[in-house]
């Protein structure tokens, strides 16, 4: 089934299994669906988290046999409760906290990667084929995707985070990785200067044939894969039908979604869900101090001309060129339009929405920002009533108290411990290390601290050095060289 097309040109199209192998689609653009299909999801609200994954991907005919997606949804066995990986937590009758987080690096990006690696890898050898990963992460793409793809056959995975960009707790899940197919390099320069060579060496011919010497294909696992995607469309539904089940209001209920958003695709993942028919009302958007997204859904204009990145306290949505909005402008306004909006953006930094397509984005999307300061007063107010949330997440609440919807699901992104100075500097104002910040909390509120974050200060760091953007290219080649020839 050639069920996905390229966003800027829907003439070119492929099936799933190439569009998770290969995810950036001919003359740029991203693989997206071709169309979206009707579901009656009040039939599905008796089944367990893996029947649904099978029956979403049956309706996307994604067309995998059912032994590799059995053996692809045994990954959420790693999860803290494998029948139930994305629980809600009711913290007022109309309002549940849905926790992405219950994954081993303790980060909504395990909802997806950690399925996606045992996906990519049984593809990769059902074509007998060998891939380059090369990832780029503001803090927990990383982790999650070399816990993912470690000692997997047929892949090797280059991962590049920003040095000094993350946390010690997300720097210490990617450098005390030892797995051999696992190369891990610190960066000069932000998140997006991260991404900006990924998408150039992506691009670089010289770099692919380089590659191909090596017999080595390359690919990417960051959000743009639509085999991420397809795994983010699920949660959304499980909370929607975990809601209803647990309030007992009616199926059919209209239930907002308050997503902390950088790059787009756990926001994309909620879209498709409600055009698949899921009765969601509006998906609002939550940004931090780096409001392009919220700028964006109030008023058509999405400009990065005159911004620079900030760093602020929830990093992980510290993004100005966000990779999964250009799905939305393909699924709202079609191929021709998102390749205009998308040259725009690429020559003049900058492209805008006219009225009636503004419209039609606002009739799924509401969204609005939070400043750094007010971040941490709602981490605050939730600590003293015994409650921790990770900053992210504190971007969503702040949206849900500004745009007060009534039934609503508040997607948290992180555990808490991911981000332990933060919060730790939201109650008593003080700096202090992960290692300090966790300790304190702890006792303070008589928790456990999960296994997976307790084990990382004792493991020894295996991946210590920083590059240049400049040495990113031959670096890769070379580690490519020193990996040794026994995976075929
Ligand atoms: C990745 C991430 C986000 C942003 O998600 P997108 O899908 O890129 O919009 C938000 N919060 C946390 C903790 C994340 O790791």
């Amino acid at each position: 089934m050639l069920n996905f097309v390229g966003t800027r040109d829907s003439s070119q199209n492929c099936d799933f299994k190439n569009a998770v192998l290969n995810p950036n689609a001919n003359f740029g653009g991203l693989w997206t669906l071709k169309k979206i299909p009707q579901i009656d999801f009040s039939t599905y609200q008796n089944l367990d988290y893996k029947t649904l994954c099978e029956k979403i991907f049956q309706a996307l005919d994604l067309n995998l046999n059912s032994k590799i997606l059995d053996s692809v949804l045994n990954a959420y066995e790693s999860f803290d409760d494998k029948t139930n990986p994305a629980p809600l937590n009711f913290i007022q009758k109309n309002l549940a906290i849905q926790e992405l987080y219950h994954g081993k690096t303790r980060a909504f990006k395990d909802m997806a990667l950690a399925p996606f690696g045992k996906l990519f890898s049984l593809l990769a050898k059902e074509k007998k084929e060998k891939y380059l990963i090369l990832t780029a992460t503001s803090g927990d793409t990383g982790p999650a995707t070399l816990e993912s793809f470690k000692n997997l056959e047929n892949i090797e995975v280059v991962c590049l985070y920003p040095k000094g960009g993350t946390s010690d707790v997300q720097a210490l899940q990617m450098t005390t990785q030892d797995a051999s197919n696992l190369h891990v390099f610190g960066i000069e320069g932000n998140f997006d200067d991260a991404q900006g060579i990924l998408k150039s060496l992506i691009q670089d011919l010289d770099f692919k044939n380089a590659l191909q010497e090596k017999n080595f294909l390359l690919s990417a696992a960051n959000s743009v894969n639509f085999g991420r995607i397809a795994f983010q469309i699920i949660y959304h539904i499980w909370g929607y039908l975990c809601y209803i089940k647990t309030s007992k209001v009616p199926f059919g209920t209209p239930i907002k979604t308050i997503i902390p958003s950088g790059n787009f695709g756990n926001a994309l993942g909620a879209f498709f869900a409600k055009k698949m028919g899921l009765p969601l009302d509006k998906i609002i958007i939550a940004s931090n101090p780096n409001n392009i997204l919220s700028d964006f859904i109030n008023t058509g204009i999405y400009d990065i001309s005159y911004r620079s990145l900030k760093h602020t306290y929830s990093p992980a949505m510290d993004i100005l060129k966000s990779s999964n909005i250009e799905r939305i402008l393909f699924a709202l306004f079609g191929d021709q339009e998102t390749k205009k909006f998308m040259h725009s953006l690429e020559t003049k930094q900058y492209y805008s929405l006219n009225q009636t397509q503004l419209k039609t984005l606002q009739e799924y999307f509401e969204a609005t920002y939070c400043e750094d300061e007010k971040c941490l007063e709602i981490i605050k107010n939730f600590y003293d009533k015994n409650l921790l949330i990770d900053p992210h997440t504190a971007n969503a609440i702040f949206a849900h108290q500004q745009l007060s919807p009534k039934e609503s699901i508040i997607c948290s992104t992180a555990e808490w411990s991911k981000f332990a100075p933060i919060v730790i500097k939201a109650v008593t104002k003080k700096q202090s290390s992960d290692k300090e910040a966790i300790e304190k909390i702890l006792k303070d509120q008589n928790l456990n601290l999960s296994p997976h974050i307790e084990q990382l200060f004792a493991k020894p760091i295996y991946h210590q050095e920083v590059l240049k953007i400049s040495e990113v290219k031959d670096k890769i080649l070379q580690c490519l060289n020193s990996t040794p020839n026994t995976r075929k």
